[in-house]
């Protein structure tokens, strides 16, 4: 979704052109209710025609699909003893049992809790993303990057809907 009525709110670029009020009601058309059930909010800035032109070497969509696919089967031996085959399927027991946090991680994700002021609902999100990140990158064990590149998902909202 655009930010704002005119799509500038927020864009260090552009100019937004919609008063304080017109904000307010676009926004509050998405309840905090609604977007606490979406998985991953990312905030995407408007790019430039250089960016879409430039030749600089990055993750091909082919190479993406490989490292999904990895992920997948990592997913499905993980669960081949549940009644699950991803990491979205997770219970709350399942959870606790194969997203384990060691101390640091357990500090980052309580400042981030306080800071940010996440339902329980995201808690568990956030394990979960975590997990998947760290199957992406081909790690048996959460590490703190990942943990933090999940909490990352879940702020967006933070920052427009405070
Ligand atoms: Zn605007």
């Amino acid at each position: 979704m655009n930010p704002c009525p005119c799509g500038y709110y927020g864009d260090p670029n552009h100019e937004c052109s919609c008063s304080q009020n017109q904000i307010s009601n676009y926004l509050n058309k998405v309840s905090r209710p609604i977007l606490d059930r979406i998985d991953i909010h990312v905030e995407v800035s408007p790019v430039k025609l250089d960016e879409l032109t430039t030749e600089e070497k990055c993750e091909t969509s082919k190479d993406i699909k490989k490292r999904v696919e990895l992920a997948r089967k990592i997913q499905k031996e993980r669960f081949k003893k549940e009644n699950i085959t991803t990491n979205s399927q997770m219970t709350t027991r399942q959870i606790r049992k194969y997203c384990k946090l060691n101390d640091k991680m357990n500090l980052i994700i309580q400042m981030a809790f306080e800071k940010y002021k996440f339902s329980a609902r995201s808690f568990d999100k956030i394990l979960k993303i975590a997990r998947t990140i760290a199957d992406l990158d081909g790690q048996k064990d959460i590490e703190d990057k990942h943990l933090m590149e999940a909490i990352r998902y879940r702020t967006v909202d933070q920052k427009y809907w405070g």
